[in-house]
């Protein structure tokens, strides 16, 4: 028999009470995948967990962007949209994975379910008996980080696949002029 968090969302029921779902991304940048996947969870669950991993990461081409503004980008665009009964949590990597989901746990406040994509962290919950689920892919091809920060770097345009907020915070923060220093090296 299914959990009860596992009925609800695969019914598309409508719910509140004590769900509290988890989500976890690297969010670099946070899209407008991203963005359709947790309005979806918020409006079902009660309390909508995004993790930003890989948090200690930043100022690199793959990762570009710090937790901080990632933090900013998540946490606008979800108000933008009335969004409220959300909470970010931050987390650093630990390059553990038997640890990591404990490390996980002792960070964030307890779940009923995970939402990812990620074959791996999908696996890594489960084992340590989560009910896990994957969310509906949206637009997968352009709503994507790698495909975002290649058309950063490329003078191509970005800003219609991520929230309006998002695209406000990188302009504030001079994101695309930091990625262009990133892509450069000493010896040019
Ligand atoms: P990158 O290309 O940098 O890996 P990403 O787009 O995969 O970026 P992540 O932060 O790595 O974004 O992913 C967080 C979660 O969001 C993962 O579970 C991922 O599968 C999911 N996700 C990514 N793109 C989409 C999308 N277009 N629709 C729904 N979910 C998505
Ligand atoms: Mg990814």
């Amino acid at each position: 028999m299914c959990h009860r968090c596992c009925r609800i969302f695969a019914e598309g029921g409508n719910y509140k009470g004590e769900m509290r779902a988890l989500y976890i991304g690297r969010f670099q940048p946070y899209h407008l995948g991203h963005h359709a996947v947790i309005k979806e969870i918020a409006s079902k669950a009660d309390e909508v967990i995004i993790v930003i991993g890989s948090a200690q990461r930043s100022h690199e081409l793959e990762n570009p962007f710090t937790a901080g503004e990632r933090y900013l980008m998540i946490s606008k665009s979800l108000r933008d949209n009335g969004i409220s009964n959300f909470y970010i949590v931050p987390i650093l990597d630990v390059n553990w994975n038997a640890v990591w989901v404990s490390h996980v746990e002792s960070l964030m406040p307890p779940v009923d379910v995970v939402f990812t994509n990620n074959p791996l962290i999908a696996r890594l919950f489960k084992e340590r008996g989560y009910e896990v689920q994957a969310p509906l892919l949206f637009n997968r091809k352009e709503y994507s980080g790698s495909e975002i920060r290649r058309r950063m770097l490329n003078n191509e345009s970005w800003e219609v696949l991520v929230p309006k907020a998002v695209a406000e915070v990188i302009k504030e923060t001079n994101g695309i002029s930091r990625m262009k220093t990133l892509a450069r090296s000493d010896t040019e």
